[in-house]
């Protein structure tokens, strides 16, 4: 296990192959300029130093060049062992996995899924949207936290991070923030990922519920998400003692264990993800789409601001195809913070950008400090994990 992580953590996890045509389509999609062009029609490199693990380009590349490093070796092992390995599966995996089996694009298949995961032999089957409650939760009150601190609201005053709050949960948009925006880091949230959050939780409270020592268990999470794999790899992640994620497969790869162990997915009868770290809200589904990650956070922060609930009409405005959008959102305060804040009101100035590479003129008013904003929410690929670069491709050439 530990060569795939130092190798990923020093190669990032996607390659070209030799073969690849030079045609120049992988560039035109690279957020962060990773890709070394030697000439039309020769080969190309990814620079591991600057590259997101993405995978926009792998998605992207008519011709299938390119390739992610693969964890479902590990997988099958732990499967055939004795761990007990549970696996975290993501929202944007149910909407995706549907068309690797001849499905309309966005069919929910996660009863299937779940049904799949089992029969593959994974002892648990758990929900990422329970991560992502959390995230929104962490998210949504470190907001709060951060803004009443500027408000000069006494018990706020040691609130570490900076306003406007960054999110934090896509790796691709964190590893672009740390290689160009190095000085500027406080900007972000310091909640983890629905998917390190989620972990983090199962290898602790999971594995003291189940009676199972985290020594002895192997966690698995089905991402749409080629950062993901880096994301897990890197060292701040043992909440245990251990590995929160031992590893993390695509949407792809699932797909390709499921043809592999000949399971007629059609013909599954669905059924639900466990209880224990199973349940999750509406909100935490809508992680998968960009504007999603925003809402959820701010329906948690109108909530515990207001008393009351944000009515959808109010936020659809976050939502849409612009790679940066924008609205303001009134929260009206509650009398108890009204008597804390001192103000009737709070007008919160919400961005929502869409592609890492987008996220340049945002940047730039924040560090003239003439940016209107409060919150803003990046993912790195272009309309948010939905279109992550784990998930089925369709290749017009091969
Ligand atoms: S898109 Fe594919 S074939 Fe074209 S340059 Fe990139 S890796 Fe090579
Ligand atoms: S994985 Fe992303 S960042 Fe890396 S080369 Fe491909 S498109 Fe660029
Ligand atoms: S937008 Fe989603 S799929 Fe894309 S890099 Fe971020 S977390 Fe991964």
């Amino acid at each position: 296990m530990s060569n795939i992580r130092d190798l990923i953590l020093s190669e990032g996890v996607i390659s070209i192959r030799d073969d690849c045509k030079g045609c120049d389509d992988c560039v035109k999609v690279c957020p962060n300029n990773a890709i070394t062009v030697n000439g039309l029609g020769t080969k190309h490199v990814i620079d591991p130093a600057k590259c997101l693990s993405c995978g926009q380009c792998l998605i992207t590349c008519p011709f299938g060049r390119i390739e992610d490093k693969s964890m479902v070796q590990e997988v099958k092992e732990a499967l055939a062992g004795n761990k007990v390995v549970v696996v975290q599966e993501a929202p944007a995996v149910r909407a995706g996995l549907g068309e690797a089996f001849g499905l309309e694009t966005g069919t929910d298949v996660e009863g299937r899924m779940i049904a799949a995961l089992q029969q593959l032999g994974f002892d648990h089957v758990y929900d990422t949207v329970f991560g992502a409650d959390m995230t929104i939760m962490e998210e949504g009150h470190e907001l709060i936290g951060r803004l009443m601190r500027d408000m000069g609201v006494p018990g706020y005053e040691t609130v570490e991070g900076k306003i406007p709050q960054f999110t934090s949960c896509c790796p691709g948009w964190v590893r672009y923030a740390e290689l160009n925006y190095p000085d500027m880091l406080e900007h972000l949230s310091t909640a983890k990922s629905p998917m390190m959050m989620q972990a983090a939780v199962t290898k602790t409270y999971g594995a003291q519920q189940l009676g199972v020592d985290p020594a002895d268990m192997f966690s698995v999470a089905v991402m749409p998400c080629t950062s993901k794999k880096y994301e897990a790899s890197r060292p701040e992640f043992i909440s245990s003692g251990y590995r929160d994620i031992d590893a993390v497969i695509t949407t792809r790869e699932l797909a390709q264990m499921i043809e592999e162990a000949g399971i007629d997915f059609d013909s599954l009868t669905p059924d639900e993800p466990e209880s224990l770290l199973g349940m999750g809200s509406g909100a935490g589904v809508i992680f998968g789409n960009t504007g999603g990650v925003m809402e959820a956070a701010l329906r948690t922060a109108y909530a515990a601001l207001s008393g009351e609930e944000l009515e959808t009409f109010e936020i659809t405005a976050v939502r849409g195809d612009d790679a940066v959008r924008s609205a303001t959102v009134t929260i009206p305060l509650s009398d108890e913070w009204k008597a804390v804040a001192g103000v009737e009101r709070l007008d919160l100035n919400v961005a929502i950008v869409s592609g890492s590479q987008n996220v340049t003129s945002v940047m730039e008013e924040v560090a003239a400090g003439t940016s209107p904003y409060h919150f803003i929410e990046v993912m790195n690929c272009p309309g948010g994990c939905v279109n992550g670069g784990g998930q089925p491709i369709n290749h017009e050439i091969l």
